[in-house]
């Protein structure tokens, strides 16, 4: 065996099992990167169909990469709104306040386009289908990242949003918890969409369409997690009894790059869960699962749901 071998083998110094998930990933990326459906797909799917019917139900965690087929882009995508509207300001409280009395055509820019982006959105095939296979009896809960609320919009009956919900407002006096319909935020939208509206009327219009408690007059907030919040304790809490009262584990659609969702996973696999990825690119979590799938969430979930193709 040559040095030459040993030079050109990334693998070199792995042990047998890193070396085969490493060749995997290699061999995931270099088809991706092709857009050339791998010859053994049906394996892996067969594979997770195999996994799911003998060990579910399954609890799914499901990140920004499901959504983007409705019409939302990853917010650190190419597309996605933090190109235009930097984290560093739009990504948490103080940073909106200054951003508002600074920056207030920015602020309504931001407002209009995030607003119109969830607003527009419907659930896609991902969303169904996940909701299809709760229906079946295979899938017990999904916990998500997105604040979208698609999953529920599908149909999906048991979903725990561990970084809050768009549409939904909390009182901070009295904890009142509201659900904005799309229909009064597309009225609200179309007030956003002419000129600029000024921050005094725009102040007054937030205040009085947006950010009122019906019940005490005190000043609410959207129910969504902002860098640098805490997650809500009862969701986190959900989120782990789910994770833990379940066989497998089905992750979808995240990089599983942001703590401490990113830990989840790890939570299942130590409490003796299968874990399968659907990605159509590997992620940071791929070298840790016991079956990973590089395809759509979308063309994976139809194949385990028809049981026709498993016959
Ligand atoms: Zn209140």
């Amino acid at each position: 065996m040559s040095l030459h071998f040993f030079l050109d083998d990334p693998t070199h110094g792995l042990t047998l099992d890193r070396r085969k998930t490493h060749r995997h990933i290699q061999r995931s990326i270099a088809l991706s990167s092709h857009n050339i459906p791998p010859k053994d797909l049906l394996t892996e799917h067969k594979e997770a169909f195999r996994i799911i019917h003998e060990r579910g139900p399954v609890c799914v965690l499901t990140g920004a990469g499901v959504s983007v087929d409705s019409g939302i882009p990853t917010f650190r995508g190419t597309d996605g709104l933090w190109r235009q509207y930097p984290p560093s300001l739009f990504g948490h409280t103080p940073g909106l306040i200054f951003t508002f009395a600074c920056f207030p055509k920015w602020f309504q820019s931001f407002l209009r386009d995030t607003i119109k982006t969830f607003v527009q959105a419907t659930p896609n095939d991902t969303h169904t289908l996940l909701a299809t296979l709760e229906q079946q009896g295979l899938l017990s809960g999904i916990i998500t990242q997105n604040v979208d609320q698609l999953h529920q919009d599908a149909g999906s009956q048991h979903v725990v949003e561990v970084h809050g919900n768009f549409f939904r407002s909390v009182c901070k006096t009295c904890k009142r918890q509201d659900t904005l319909s799309k229909d009064a935020l597309r009225a609200f939208l179309n007030e956003l969409e002419g000129q600029p509206l000024g921050r005094i009327k725009l102040f007054k219009k937030l205040k009085q369409d947006l950010f009122t408690c019906p019940s005490c007059g005190g000043a609410r907030r959207p129910d969504m997690v902002f860098f640098g919040d805490p997650l809500d304790t009862s969701t986190w809490q959900e989120a782990i009894c789910l994770v833990k009262h379940n066989k497998v584990m089905l992750v979808l659609g995240t990089s599983a790059t942001v703590y401490p969702v990113a830990e989840l996973p790890h939570i299942a696999r130590e409490a003796g869960a299968t874990l399968i990825e659907i990605n159509p690119t590997p992620t940071a979590l791929t070298p840790f699962v016991d079956l990973y799938i590089p395809d759509t969430s979308s063309r994976a979930l139809r194949l385990l749901v028809d049981d026709e193709r498993h016959c």
